[in-house]
């Protein structure tokens, strides 16, 4: 039976890729230095995943930024834009091409970037035109295999396959079907497959993920077409699928004409026995047992209850993996010196789920006894898990137990309440705010990192903390800001700040996961019953409203967003893990209104994240997460005003859930397309208050009063005036305060314009 794995954590323990990118790109280190940091982590890595025992090595999941951008690469596609600039070296058309610039070559505006799937990964699009000319142009993924080979690995290169590719892909300029394109690259497809079977290649891994979307009839009849030229070249493709279900695509996939093919078995558990059935009896079943998009220890017992009958059947047809490729959790359980020991034995990383495939292999080939002291270990691990009172703790099972529809409505109607809340805020027409964070400083950052290291006394920092708020009101007050906010200094981010105030919440010192290039973040593990011990943000928001006269905004993360930044438990639905957050929330916010803050707002900008990747996924997911939010805002009274935030996001298809929201007031990202995304509003005649964002704080430009004016102008056209905000499209945490202040400046003179003061 193999063992292998669809794809590795690429940072290194320490991070070592991230910091090496970052000073090759400020120019403090030359790119051998980055190239061999880089090939010193995939060398590294290669021995881990061999130590731990698996057969083949995984080659081409090593990428210095994204691997659908060496994809782009390897076929030659490079938009016009990055094909002039003669002398310009791969690497930096590479960098040019992820981040609009590199070392060398002029800046121009970089390719997108989205998220991969369901996942927290982003990646650059492909750009598509109908004269885009594939031809192979990179000889890395062959460089990297003969790297392996040479190292002593047998290698498995691993290719997204080449309708993925084009899925994923966006058209530019004139519109054309994208799979037309399907001809012009598989004979390059077909031409890397014949280099590697030069270099005595065995297996190769064949990414098409979007085998668990719902496809449309002809994207399934190309895969057909596409596998068959791709077919007989003297080497074996495993075809690999995974973050879902096969559902309608499952006969299609398990007839295409490859060697092998791999599902996952951890989302996909209940469709197995289908594919087996309509497998044919050559192939390799890769069957991806151990979860790869979270962090809980496999239940190895109950696993291989199930295995043992699929392996007599298959025998050494059967290979085991983990569910997806590793990227998507942290590295090594084994740096996690500060977790508790109960907890930590709860739970594996990358390297510690390679452990679990080798005990798995192990148990069924030469029988339990052979593990059998592991086994017992697992099995106790998990029932500490299973009865742990800090994981269920029952006065939050009887708070769910009485969550009553009338939890999750406000007292009133949205336009009871509008009035209610002009007599206590008497604001202007196009009130001015901002969505909460000011700049995270250096000294911020420094005062913060002294704290945790003892440097700094709890008085220190809390004095620290509370000049920043003074700071920022003050500037708000300068700038004549309608709604100011005390700028969230103390947050380090806005979901660990409030995880660590949880109880069912705990932090890993270096879990990181990649979220795009050298970018890596920590996600929260919530591993218990989540419930809040004491207040959270009062004492600040409170301390924030004493300076001044205008009503201070408080600013809380909402339920979804909770979710969707952390590992989360496997042991209920997501929904319940969602509410028990937004009980926690609901609490905070009413202990904020009884504290005289009349204005809160709950960012959900990962809302739209979580829709599922399937349809027929949506409609559930919409529901609960609707009702989350409204549980965790709909207890105040009829003139606290209650705002909800939402960045990266489109709006068209799920208009009525956001309006089902029913929050006083929205703020959205539209500065970027031009007011285009505010279009969905109108069309829908929601009915409650909007900002639209009026300027891009992702770029470090000024906006001007003008195109602001221009783009209010244009949103009044489609809504009343009497419901629209101003402000920006996000927080200005990355921002430095010689560019927050005269943009904001600027903004608030937008509003004067509108309102005809100026
Ligand atoms: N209140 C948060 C901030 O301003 C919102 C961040 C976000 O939407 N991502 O930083
Ligand atoms: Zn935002």
């Amino acid at each position: 039976m193999r063992l292998h794995n669809l794809g590795f954590p690429r940072m290194g323990a320490n991070r070592e890729l991230k910091f090496a990118l970052e000073s090759y790109w400020k120019g403090d280190s030359d790119a051998d230095k980055l190239l061999s940091t880089a090939q010193g982590l995939r060398q590294r890595h290669w021995n881990i995943q061999q130590q731990a025992g698996l057969d083949l090595a995984t080659v081409g999941d090593f990428a210095l930024y994204d691997h659908v951008l060496n994809t782009s690469l390897m076929l030659g596609n490079l938009p016009p834009r990055f094909q002039q600039g003669q002398g310009i070296s791969e690497l930096d058309q590479y960098f040019r091409m992820a981040r609009g610039r590199a070392p060398t070559g002029e800046p121009t505006f970089a390719c997108e970037m989205t998220k991969w799937f369901d996942t927290n990964y982003h990646y650059i699009v492909p750009e598509l035109a109908a004269d885009t000319d594939f031809h192979l142009a990179s000889t890395l993924l062959l460089d990297q295999v003969k790297e392996a080979q040479a190292a002593g690995f047998t290698p498995k290169p691993v290719l997204l396959g080449p309708l993925s590719y084009l899925w994923l892909g966006k058209v530019k300029g004139q519109e054309f079907d994208k799979l037309e394109l399907l001809p012009l690259l598989l004979p390059v497809y077909a031409e890397v497959l014949q280099h590697l079977a030069a270099l005595g290649v065995e297996w190769v891994q064949i990414d098409e993920p979007i085998l668990v979307l719902d496809l449309p009839l002809a994207w399934q009849n190309a895969f057909e077409a596409a596998y068959n030229h791709l077919q007989a070249r003297n080497l074996k493709v495993l075809l690999a699928t995974y973050f879902g279900e096969l559902r309608d695509n499952l006969r299609l996939a398990c007839n295409l004409p490859v060697a092998g093919l791999h599902v996952d078995a951890v989302r996909g558990r209940e469709e197995v026995t289908r594919v087996l059935d309509n497998l044919s009896t050559y192939k390799v079943l890769s069957l991806g047992v151990v979860d790869g998009r979270n962090i809980w220890k496999t239940d190895l017992h109950a696993l291989l209850a199930w295995l043992e009958p699929i392996h007599q059947r298959l025998g050494e047809r059967l290979w085991l993996a983990p569910s997806c490729s590793l990227l998507h959790v942290p590295l090594d359980l084994q740096a996690e010196t500060g977790l508790d020991a109960e907890l930590h034995s709860w739970l594996a990383f990358a390297v510690q789920k390679l452990d679990e495939l080798r005990i798995l292999a192990q148990a069924l080939t030469q029988g339990y006894g052979s593990v059998r002291a592991v086994l017992e270990a697992n099995q106790q691990a998990l029932h500490t898990r299973k009865v742990s009172e800090r994981v269920h703790n029952p006065a939050v099972a009887r708070r769910m137990a009485s969550i009553s529809p009338a939890l999750l409505q406000r007292t009133s109607a949205y336009p009871e309440r509008a009035k209610a809340q002009q007599q206590r805020f008497d604001l202007p027409l196009y009130p001015t705010t901002t969505i909460g964070s000011f700049p995270q400083t250096p000294d911020i950052r420094k005062a913060r990192r002294d704290f945790k290291a003892g440097e700094l006394d709890a008085v220190g920092y809390h004095a620290a903390m509370q000049a920043e708020i003074r700071h920022a009101v003050e500037v708000q007050e300068q700038l004549g800001l309608d709604v100011p906010v005390h700028g969230e200094a103390e947050r380090n981010d806005m979901v660990e700040y409030f995880g660590e105030q949880l109880d069912g919440y705990a932090f890993t010192r270096l879990g990181w996961v990649q979220s795009y290039g050298s970018r890596c973040v920590k996600p929260p593990i919530i591993y218990g019953d989540v419930s809040r011990p004491v207040a959270m943000t009062v004492e600040w928001s409170a301390y924030a409203q004493s300076l001044t006269a205008k009503p201070m905004k408080g600013m809380l993360t909402g339920p979804v967003t909770m979710l969707q930044w952390s590992f989360v438990r496997d042991d209920q639905p997501r929904r319940d893990t969602a509410f028990q957050i937004a009980l926690a929330l609901r609490d905070e916010i009413l202990d904020l209104e009884a504290a005289g803050i009349g204005i809160i707002q709950v960012d959900e900008p990962a809302f739209r994240e979580g829709l599922p990747l399937r349809k027929d996924g949506w409609k559930p997911y919409l529901q609960w997460a609707v009702e989350a939010f409204r549980l965790s805002a709909a207890g105040v009274r009829d003139d606290t005003q209650i705002h909800t935030h939402m960045c990266y996001s489109e709006f068209n298809d799920i208009m009525p859930d956001i309006a089902a929201m029913d929050a006083d007031v929205i703020t959205i990202e539209t500065s970027r397309s031009d007011m285009e995304l505010l279009e969905a509003f109108s069309e829908f005649a929601y009915p409650n208050e909007i900002g639209p964002g009026v300027y891009d704080i992702h770029s470090p430009n000024i906006p001007a009063v003008d195109s602001m004016v221009r783009m209010m102008q244009k949103a009044s056209r489609d809504i009343p005036p009497q419901r629209l905000w101003v402000n920006p499209d996000c927080g200005l945490k990355t921002r430095q305060w010689a560019e927050v202040i005269p943009a904001l400046a600027n903004m608030v003179e937008v509003a004067r314009v509108l309102r005809g003061t100026a």
